[in-house]
Formats: C-alpha cells, sequence, structure tokens
C-alpha cells in the first residue's frame, strides 16, 4: 500500500493564512490579538517550543510578549505573572510553558489563568465544556489532529479510533475530541493488556506515549490512518516520534512525519486560539 505522508507543515500554513483576514477584522476594529507566554526555568526543548510560538505570532501578524522566570522562581512570582495577564488588555492569550519546575504546582497555575485567555484549554472549566460537548477553547495538539485529519477528507464517523496516552494534555483531549466526531474511541495506557491486538483494531491510531518509536508496524493494521504525537530526542541529537515510521510506511494508509507532522500545527492551533479569544474578548467589550 502506497502510505501517504501527511504535510503538517502545509496543513498549518493553511491554517495560517485562514487567520489573515480574522486578524485584520479585529486590527481595524483597534484590537491586535495578544498572546502572553510565560516560560520558567532554562529546560531547552520548552525554550526553542516558546521561541518558535513567538516567531509564529509575528507572522500572522499576532503581539506577542515572553516572561522568562528564573528555574528558582516561587509558585507565587508564577502565579503574579499570570494574574498580571489576565488583568492586561493587550493580552488575549496565556500560555505557560510547561513542564514547570517540581516545586510550582501545575494546577494551581492552570487554575489562575483567566478562563477567557486560557489558550491552551487546560483550565478545568474548558476540560469540563470539552467533556460535556461544549467545547470552547480546546486544547492545541488534540484539535490540531482534528483539523489535519478534516482536511486531508478522513472521514472520522463511525470509525475506531485507538489512543495510546492518557495524558491531560493530549490523550484524553484526543478521545474527546474524536468522540465528538462520531469515532468509536478506545484509551490505551500503560497499564493496558494486550496494547498490539487493541492497536491493530485502529482504523486511526494516534499515539502519545512519549517513547521514540514505540509503536511498529506489526502493531498497525494494514490500511490504518496513524499519527504520531510524540517528540523525542534520540541519543544521537535527532527528534524522532512514537512510531517506528519507516515500518508503517507501506502498511498505513496515511502517516504524520516527526518532525513536519502534528507539532507544527499545534503552534498553528494556538495562534487559531488566540484570534478566537480575542474575537470573543473584543465582541464582549463591543456588547456591553
Ligand atoms: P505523558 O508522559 O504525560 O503521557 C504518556 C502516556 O503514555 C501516559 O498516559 C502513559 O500511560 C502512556 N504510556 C507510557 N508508556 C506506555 C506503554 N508502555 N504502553 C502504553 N502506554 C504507555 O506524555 P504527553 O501526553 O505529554 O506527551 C506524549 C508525547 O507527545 C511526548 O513525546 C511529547 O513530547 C509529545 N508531545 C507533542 C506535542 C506536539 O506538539 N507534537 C505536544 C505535546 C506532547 P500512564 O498514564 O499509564 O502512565
Amino acid at each position: 500500500m502506497n502510505t501517504k505522508v501527511i504535510d503538517g507543515k502545509a496543513h498549518a500554513r493553511a491554517v495560517r493564512e485562514a487567520l489573515r483576514p480574522r486578524v485584520d477584522a479585529l486590527k481595524s476594529r483597534g484590537v491586535v490579538p495578544g498572546l502572553g507566554v510565560v516560560l520558567v526555568g532554562d529546560n531547552p526543548a520548552s525554550r526553542a517550543y516558546v521561541r518558535s510560538k513567538g516567531r509564529a505570532c509575528a507572522e500572522v501578524g499576532l503581539h506577542s510578549e515572553q516572561y522568562d522566570l528564573q528555574p528558582t522562581a516561587s509558585e507565587a512570582e508564577v502565579l503574579e505573572r499570570v494574574h498580571a495577564l489576565n488583568a492586561d488588555a493587550r493580552i488575549h492569550g496565556i500560555m505557560v510553558q510547561l513542564p514547570l519546575p517540581e516545586h510550582v504546582r501545575v494546577e494551581r497555575v492552570i487554575d489562575a489563568i483567566s478562563l477567557a485567555k486560557d489558550v491552551d484549554g487546560f483550565h478545568p472549566q474548558n476540560v469540563g465544556l470539552l467533556a460535556t460537548g461544549h467545547p470552547n477553547l480546546v486544547p492545541c495538539t488534540p484539535a490540531g489532529v482534528v483539523v489535519m485529519l478534516e482536511r486531508e477528507g478522513i472521514d472520522l464517523q463511525g470509525r475506531h479510533a485507538v489512543i495510546v496516552g492518557r495524558s491531560n494534555i493530549v490523550g484524553k483531549p484526543m478521545a474527546m475530541l474524536l468522540l465528538q466526531k462520531n469515532a468509536t474511541v478506545t484509551i490505551c495506557h500503560s497499564k493496558s493488556r494486550a496494547l498490539a491486538a487493541l492497536t491493530r483494531q485502529a482504523d486511526v491510531l494516534v499515539a502519545a506515549v512519549g517513547r521514540a518509536k514505540f509503536i511498529g508496524g506489526d502493531m498497525v493494521r494494514e490500511g490504518a490512518v496513524v499519527i504520531d504525537v510524540g517528540i523525542n530526542r534520540l541519543p544521537d541529537g535527532k527528534l524522532a516520534g512514537d512510531v517506528d515510521y519507516a515500518s508503517v510506511l507501506g502498511r498505513a494508509s496515511h502517516a504524520t512525519p516527526v518532525p513536519g507532522g502534528v507539532g507544527p500545527m499545534t503552534i498553528a492551533m494556538l495562534l487559531a486560539n488566540t484570534v478566537y479569544a480575542a474575537e470573543r474578548i473584543a465582541g464582549k467589550m463591543g456588547s456591553e
């Protein structure tokens, strides 16, 4: 079987292009959508992500501000920064880069982000809205996966989607979004028995495990769509996904590469969420 390689960069570009008229419309009303990014510590991967988010904002005409806090910054300092961004009228989206140092409780920080500016969609109230079928701001990575599948013309209705990974940032919201698209959803995790027997049932297989090349071709049904969320750094410095890409080529109907698959879409969705948040906030101001 000829596997179609899904070009995440091209999809991300199209998503960004579609934002331009919306950004222009906001600007004509005097609103420049703004993203505030908080980085705590000096994790090199986090630094690189934050840099690319800032660049992507500039590309579509969004204002962005980055706040670098020391690795020793206290929880109170992080919360103070979030509160300041909540109150800042130039900022419509707030993202706190994860992971946070151990002494800072991630739940406390996420809870502090204003619901209207929660462009990562991690606030418990946004999580609840998604789970009850009324999505507002939705986590960027799974949202990007769904947009990419739709743009590829892959019908999800009634198909079996199997997700490996149940984190709050990828696996669980991915399941909720696929369920909303009327897929039949199975979520697997480290305690799942007979994992390969489950993954082989997938029409759409989403890998969000955090282990390089964990999903081999033998775990994939012929003709399945394989979405690789994983980003793992190999000892030689190269990036690898959670899927053993070479072994699924020729077996899957579609597959996302790493890099160049889900990653660029995640950033594009962050921009989309920021524009959406700005529209909502500006709309509310306009109707006051
Ligand atoms: P987490 O470590 O939070 O979650 C990993 C999940 O995989 C857990 O649910 C865990 O199960 C499960 N798992 C671990 N080992 C196994 C196993 N042997 N068999 C079955 N399941 C297993 O990771 P994230 O969800 O945050 O991220 C997953 C990957 O996606 C990472 O590589 C990360 O870098 C990448 N990522 C990429 C993004 C992008 O933009 N492309 C954005 C976010 C993340 P259990 O719950 O039982 O421990």
